[in-house]
């Protein structure tokens, strides 16, 4: 069970994560999180790093698709829709349907789609289910609703253990990795 919770790579923010080194493992389509992983809690738009992440995705012939377990299917497509990517809604994560659906939307296969998002039981777990790679990021920010606070209570120990083993590398079980741009910034090189 621990296995299927962590995360393949950490990253401190999901525009934090270095696009080329995804395209280089073979990652084509990429599966992202929508509330405090590409926007606010409840939040109608991507924060700016976020969407200018997206847009250097896009430009290097990524597939992306947000799933999301958000009541509202409205705010969803908004979101959606203003960064023109695919979106899988009321996703019932950590349940791998909405992440086979987001894959079906990408046409991309499990070895070739990675899955970004903050939280351990739901994003991590259900990606990790269908053996995608998996990047668990912070959370933009400390809003959340309850639910989720009190999740954060069983995730922190977790998270805890794998930056240890992050500095750790060594470690014969393979530790996540933490995985960043050189300089945070989306890379601008041509579409591959
Ligand atoms: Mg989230």
């Amino acid at each position: 069970m621990r296995a299927r919770l962590r995360p393949a790579l950490l990253a401190e923010a999901v525009w934090k994560v270095d696009l080329q080194a995804l395209w280089a493992r073979g990652i084509r389509g990429i599966i992202l999180d929508l509330d405090n992983t590409i926007a606010h809690w409840r939040g109608d738009e991507a924060v700016p790093e976020a969407r200018v992440w997206i847009e250097a995705a896009q430009g290097r012939g990524f597939r992306l698709c947000l799933v999301s377990n958000a009541s509202s299917a409205r705010r969803l497509r908004r979101v959606a829709e203003d960064l023109e990517i695919g979106q899988v809604g009321i996703a019932a994560k950590p349940f791998p349907a909405a992440f086979r659906r987001a894959m079906a939307v990408m046409g991309t296969t499990p070895a070739a789609t990675c899955a970004i998002g903050d939280q351990v039981f739901t994003d991590m777990l259900g990606a990790n289910w269908l053996g995608l790679t998996t990047i668990l990021v912070e959370p933009i920010s400390p809003r959340e609703s309850p639910h989720t606070r009190l999740v954060r209570l069983l995730e922190r120990p977790l998270r805890r253990r794998w930056c240890s083993w992050m500095a750790r590398e060594s470690r014969p079980e393979g530790p996540p990795r933490r995985m960043e741009s050189a300089a945070g910034d989306p890379q601008k090189t041509p579409r591959a």
